[in-house]
C-alpha cells in the first residue's frame, strides 16, 4: 500500500479532534512530499540536521504547508539551526533548555511553542521528565516566565515496541497531570495538546485521552537502517 493510502486510512480511523503528527525520521524527501502532497498537516523530525536536508530538497511551496514538530532530543549546539525549522519543539525536559531556547529565540525575535516531555515509565534511557504533578508544574511555572516560549502541551514518548496494554497506566497518568495544568491560568501557558501514541499505541493513548499522535512506521513502511 502506498503512503498516500495508508495515510488516508488511518486520518479515516482517527478520531477528527486528534491531529497526526508524521514521524519521518531517516524517510526520503519524495517519501515527505507525498505525503504532505496527500493532505498530512503535522511532520515530526529527530535531528537537526537531517531535517535541514528535507527543508532544503523540499520547495517553499510544499514545506510551508505543515508544520515542523521537534520530536527528537534537541543538543544545545543545535539551536540556533533549529529555530528557523521548526513551528513547535515537543521535547523540553529541564529548565536549563527552556532558557537555551528562549534566549536563542529573543535574537531571533521569534515565538515558539513548546510542550513539556514526560518520560512514563521513568525509564533511564530516555529523556523527559519525571511523571509526577509537581515537577511538571515547576518547569510549567518556569516556562511562564521566559517570554519567548509559549507552553502549549504535554508529550511522551514510552515503549516503541510491546504491548501497547503496558503503556496505558502512564499514558493514563500523564493525561491526569495534562488535566491538572490546563486548570491552572498560568501566564503564556495555553495547554492544548497531549502528544502520545505511536504506531504501536496509538490507539490505546487516544483511548486514554491524547489528541495528537506521533506516527512513523504504520505510514511510511519500516525504517531501513542506513
Ligand atoms: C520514531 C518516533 C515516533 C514514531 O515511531 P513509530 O513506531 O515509527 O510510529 C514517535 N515519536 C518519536 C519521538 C519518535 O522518535
Amino acid at each position: 500500500m502506498s503512503i498516500a493510502k495508508r495515510y488516508r486510512q488511518l486520518r479515516k480511523e482517527i478520531p477528527e479532534h486528534v491531529t497526526i503528527v508524521l514521524a519521518a525520521k531517516m524517510r526520503t524527501p519524495e517519501e515527505i512530499k507525498e505525503a504532505i502532497e496527500t493532505g498530512a498537516t503535522d511532520i515530526g523530525e529527530n535531528y537537526v540536521q537531517e531535517t535541514e536536508r528535507i527543508y532544503n530538497a523540499l520547495d517553499e511551496e510544499t514545506r510551508s504547508k505543515v508544520k515542523w514538530h521537534m520530536i527528537g532530543n534537541l543538543q544545545k549546539n543545535k539551536i540556533n539551526k533549529a529555530i528557523p525549522l521548526f513551528d513547535v519543539i515537543e521535547t523540553v525536559d529541564s529548565v536549563e533548555k527552556a532558557l537555551s531556547i528562549n534566549n536563542r529565540l529573543e535574537k531571533f525575535s521569534k515565538i515558539m511553542p513548546v510542550y513539556v516531555e514526560i518520560n512514563i515509565g521513568s525509564e533511564i534511557s530516555k529523556s523527559g521528565i519525571p511523571p509526577d504533578y509537581e515537577t511538571v508544574e515547576d518547569l510549567a511555572k518556569q516556562i511562564c516566565k521566559m517570554k519567548n516560549l509559549k507552553l502549549e502541551g504535554i508529550m511522551t514518548m514510552g515503549p516503541r515496541f510491546g504491548d501497547p496494554e503496558k503503556s496505558r497506566l502512564y499514558f493514563r497518568k500523564t493525561k491526569e497531570i495534562f488535566d491538572i495544568l490546563i486548570t491552572k491560568n498560568f501566564k503564556n501557558v495555553c495547554l492544548k495538546y497531549l502528544s502520545m501514541g505511536m504506531s504501536n499505541s496509538y490507539k490505546v493513548a487516544i483511548e486514554e485521552g491524547s489528541n495528537m499522535v506521533r506516527l512513523g512506521t504504520i505510514i511510511f513502511g519500516e525504517r531501513c537502517q542506513k
